[in-house]
């Protein structure tokens, strides 16, 4: 029993010691890959659903790990916002999607680069100004960048929010809501925010050709949209049959797995070039 008890303390204190050695804990995590740069821009093609045109990309963040795993973004996005890590990672992402579309965006100066941020990243001290300024480093226009933005809790202060949406779009920058129709979105909240576009979640789509009142929901979300002139894009198209539906709708943008998912940029740029030469 004594040898037993000597093998289970010093496997204790073996797990203790290694955890220590290697600064466990996943915000060391975090930290080490935004040091080494593995969060990497994915590319996914905002389309016009009338004609399948690429109009512009939203950027995806992945988590590129050295043992060659990409991590989704549902397992890192939260944590880094809880530790506050999700700044200097948008920024990063921001950065290098810049740098990447950069002759796209000279080419086409109508294609849009949407990327997420979160309300209080958006909200914080010295975001538009940092905005600005790494737009204009990369020498592309703010009416080219949309911000996306979820709804959420940190709205609530309406009155702030839509003081700083004025402000982005006074620079010429573009606001979408994210997500709309699931989560905090109010009808109210949509119109106060001064957005210039709402994203349909893809729940809408999935249920768009099998459940009539989604239908009508989406209807009444184009109408409103008309009303607070934004525009419409619906997100996680997969099928021919859902962009008739949605067309019939009145919806005038998608995005999904029916032209791409989002892609490397290697791989995005490849579909523009043979998009261009069709
Ligand atoms: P989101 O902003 O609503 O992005 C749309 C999600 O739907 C993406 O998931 C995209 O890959 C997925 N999607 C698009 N089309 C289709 C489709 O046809 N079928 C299916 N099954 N899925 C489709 P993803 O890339 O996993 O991102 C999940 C969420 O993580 C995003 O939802 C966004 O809220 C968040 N996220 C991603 N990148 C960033 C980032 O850089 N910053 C922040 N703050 N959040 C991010
Ligand atoms: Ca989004
Ligand atoms: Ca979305
Ligand atoms: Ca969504």
């Amino acid at each position: 029993p004594a040898m037993a008890v000597a093998l289970a303390l010093g496997a204790l204190f073996g797990v203790l010691l290694s955890r220590t050695r290697r600064m466990e804990g996943p915000v060391a995590d975090l930290d080490r890959a935004l040091a080494r740069g593995e969060f990497k821009p994915y590319f996914q093609p905002i389309f016009d659903l009338h004609t399948g045109e690429i109009r512009g990309c939203e950027i995806l963040a992945r988590w590129l790990r050295e043992d060659g795993t990409v991590v989704p973004p549902m397992n890192f996005i939260p944590l880094a916002e809880s530790s506050g890590r999700i700044e200097a990672m948008t920024w990063q992402l921001l950065g290098r999607a810049l740098a990447d579309l950069q002759p796209h965006l000279k080419a086409d100066k109508d294609f849009k680069l949407s990327f997420n941020v979160v309300p209080k990243h958006m909200l914080g001290a010295g975001f538009v100004e940092t905005l600005r300024s790494t737009v204009a480093a990369a020498r592309v226009s703010a009416r080219q960048i949309v911000l996306e933005v979820t709804e959420r809790d940190e709205l609530d202060d309406l009155a702030r929010a839509a003081a700083v949406v004025g402000e982005l779009r006074d620079y010429g920058f573009r606001v979408a809501i994210d997500d709309v129709g699931v989560g905090h979105s109010g009808l109210s909240r949509l119109k106060g925010l001064g957005a210039n576009t709402i994203k349909i979640d893809k729940f809408f789509v999935d249920t768009i050709t099998v459940d009539a009142s989604t239908t009508t929901i989406v209807e009444m979300l184009v109408a409103l949209a008309r009303d607070f002139h934004m525009t419409v894009v619906a997100e996680g198209v997969e099928t021919e049959e859902q962009v008739r539906a949605l067309i019939s709708c009145g919806v005038e943008e998608g995005q999904g797995y029916l032209v791409a998912a989002p892609l490397p940029f290697a791989k995005f740029s490849e579909l523009m070039v043979s998009r261009r030469a069709a």
